[in-house]
């Protein structure tokens, strides 16, 4: 039922290749997918040998306590995401969730939010692509109008890394408090974290005491 319905949508296509396939993706294009497979630091999802706390981390102490990752934000994760973000192919959102699902360990988590947008961008694209992902993770747990975001910025990627942080420094609001929770905090793309950790910052600043960022791609420093 599930596959007709898909290749009803998707005219039996891949969505990467156009090539024959019963789901979403085919079979080659979904095992191609840049899987993070390699050992990461398990508070930024960065490489990290060993799969210890990495340096950066330990130096500057992000305020999340841990990352979960699925992906590489590198072709073709990057033109999922982009797909699902700016073109609204919210079919991608179960496809992108269920990638990560893997790497979750949601027990122990009381609270699944979304890393929300401001209310006029929500109105304007008409979704929170981030809202959607974790839909299809958040269960029960799900709250998305937990956070509120009180003002946007320019967006991140048009700031050089340094400036991120001063960028969203105060972008966020809590909209109760939440004395002794253990939260999770959903995105598509982690790129500096900056974001993500003024997320937690906020959280914790009501009472949070254990903060974890789920994005599906990660983007990974290139040499
Ligand atoms: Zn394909
Ligand atoms: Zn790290």
């Amino acid at each position: 039922m599930r596959e007709k319905l898909a290749s009803l949508l998707f005219g039996g296509s891949c969505f990467l290749c156009r090539g024959a396939a019963r789901r979403l993706l085919c079979a080659a294009c979904e095992s191609d997918l840049p899987r993070l497979a390699m050992p990461l630091c398990p508070r930024c999802a960065l490489p990290s040998p060993g799969a210890l706390v990495c340096g950066r981390c330990l130096s500057e102490s992000p305020a999340y306590d841990a990352t979960r990752a699925a992906l590489a934000y590198d072709f073709p994760a990057d033109a999922l995401v982009h797909a699902l973000k700016f073109r609204g192919e919210l079919a991608l959102a179960p496809l992108l969730a269920g990638l990560l699902a893997p790497k979750l360990r949601g027990d122990g988590i009381d609270h699944v939010v979304p890393v929300p947008l401001s209310a006029e961008r929500l109105r304007r694209r008409g979704y929170n692509q981030a809202a959607e992902i974790a839909r299809h993770l958040g269960r029960d747990a799900l709250e998305v109008a937990l956070c509120e975001r009180t003002r946007e910025a320019p967006p991140q990627m048009e700031l050089p890394y340094d400036e991120r942080q001063r960028n969203v420094r105060g972008a966020f609001r809590c909209t109760r408090a939440l004395i002794g929770a253990r939260v999770a905090v959903v995105d598509d793309v982690m790129t500096t974290g900056a974001t993500l950790d003024e997320m937690a910052r906020t959280l914790k600043a009501v009472g949070a005491v254990h903060v974890e960022n789920w994005v599906v791609a990660r983007t990974l420093p290139h040499a």
